[in-house]
């Protein structure tokens, strides 16, 4: 614990936002940067969850311990509509409450003596989650770096993918597409790569797709890793119904462990996997479970969502157009809710500060998910058009 970064990142910008509201208490601060979602969940999904919640309350629909991989019903449901002819059986799901949580879940199966890579800049649950197992040799570096991890450098100059040529082997890779912070989403011969490489070497890659609601291009942008061939021998695939139906705050996600995945000795993965999930957790939420099943049963509860979706990557354009016609680099969008700009030879806590000082508006330095991100920011679109397009005014009339 003591190797850990001091402070992490969000509750860094929390403190620094309440200090700001303090010496401007007129302010009307508007967050584009911690990416919690901010629409309200469609009613198809809530009455769901309400007419099971008030059952709870009658002997007939009293339920206790559900399975510990998650009901029935909602795995089926995540094998046929969200990994449609990719060959996930249900049995291969595992239901949980989060993309977060189960990052932590595997580390824990992976244990302190494997050594990972991740992307860099990435989401920092990785890192951290590894640091806190002992995987680490050190505390963090002046560079942002952890010695024992490997970091793929993932920028616009090589399409925000690693030359896998000169990427040491690892034990595991966390490959996070569309990316946290860039937005970037890996093209179906980037994956086939990635894939090629771990089965090369051995390797396990967790593939976190809590972003792939968002991705516009399906056809050269995979939605999942399963969509190359080989991945069901070399990948566990994570995701969560976060942002794909605004329940950050119910919690509901999913881990796919296929059946193939087996350690040298010949034993499979998704045992061990089953069994720290068994000890560690006793299964997500019912209330969420029955949430998660409204959202992809129905036609009519798949286009609740992605209207909600669809407000989002409005935003996105939004603030992508106003970035560009500021005559600034910048990146993601097209597949994500978060915009990576490049502010050269500057500082990424310099410009957060510099735009929360002159504008009000919150953002998220690039730096904090890595030392990749440096002399960048992320703005994430979660927020209400409204807040969005003025926090756009106010940034055009500082950055112009
Ligand atoms: N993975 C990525 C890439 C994320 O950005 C986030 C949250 O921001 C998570 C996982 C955590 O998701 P969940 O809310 O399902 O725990």
């Amino acid at each position: 614990m003591e190797k850990l970064r001091n402070g992490y990142l969000f509750p860094e910008i929390s403190m620094r936002r309440e200090a700001h509201q303090k010496k401007y208490p007129d302010a009307k601060v508007i967050s584009l940067g911690i990416g919690d979602t901010t629409e309200p969940i469609p009613s198809i999904i809530t009455s769901a969850m309400s007419e099971y919640a008030l059952g709870l309350s009658t002997p007939e629909g009293y339920q206790g311990y559900g399975p510990e991989q998650g009901q029935k019903g909602l795995r089926k449901a995540i094998a046929e509509k969200v990994y449609p002819n990719m060959g996930i059986r249900d049995t291969e799901v595992f239901i949980s409450d989060g993309a977060q949580c189960d990052i932590a879940r595997l580390q824990m199966l992976f244990g302190r003596d494997v050594t990972i890579a991740v992307q860099d800049p990435t989401f920092p649950g990785y890192v951290d989650n590894g640091v806190i197992m002992g995987q680490t040799g050190g505390a963090e570096e002046p560079s942002g770096r952890y010695a024992g991890i490997e970091y793929m450098r993932c920028a616009p100059e090589n399409g925000f993918f690693p030359d896998l040529t000169t990427v040491p082997r690892t034990d595991v890779i966390f490959f996070c597409s569309p990316n946290n912070p860039t937005g970037h989403a890996a093209s179906r011969e980037q994956l086939r790569q990635l894939v090629d490489f771990a089965r090369r070497n051995g390797s396990i890659v967790v593939f976190d797709s809590a972003y792939t609601s968002y991705v516009s291009d399906s056809g050269d942008k995979p939605r999942s890793i399963y969509e190359v061939p080989g991945a069901r021998e070399v990948a566990i695939e994570i995701s969560s119904f976060s942002k794909f139906a605004g329940f950050t705050g119910v919690r509901l996600g999913w881990a796919v462990v296929p059946d193939e995945l087996l350690y040298a000795d010949g034993t499979r993965v998704a045992r061990d996997f089953d069994r720290v999930v068994c000890t560690s957790f006793n299964g997500a939420s019912s209330v969420a479970q029955v949430g998660g099943l409204a959202c992809l049963a129905t036609e009519e509860g798949r286009e609740a969502v992605r209207r909600v979706v669809g407000k989002y990557k409005e935003n996105t354009r939004v603030l992508v157009d106003t970035f560009a016609a500021l005559g600034k680099e910048v990146y993601g969008g097209d597949d994500s809710p978060y915009v990576w700009v490049r502010f050269p030879g500057q500082r990424s806590w310099d410009v957060f500060a510099e735009i929360l000082e002159k504008t009000h508006v919150i953002t998220v330095p690039g730096s904090g998910f890595g030392p990749g991100g440096e002399g960048f920011i992320r703005v994430s679109a979660f927020n209400s058009r409204e807040r969005v397009v003025e926090a756009c005014a106010r940034l055009t009339s500082f950055l112009a």
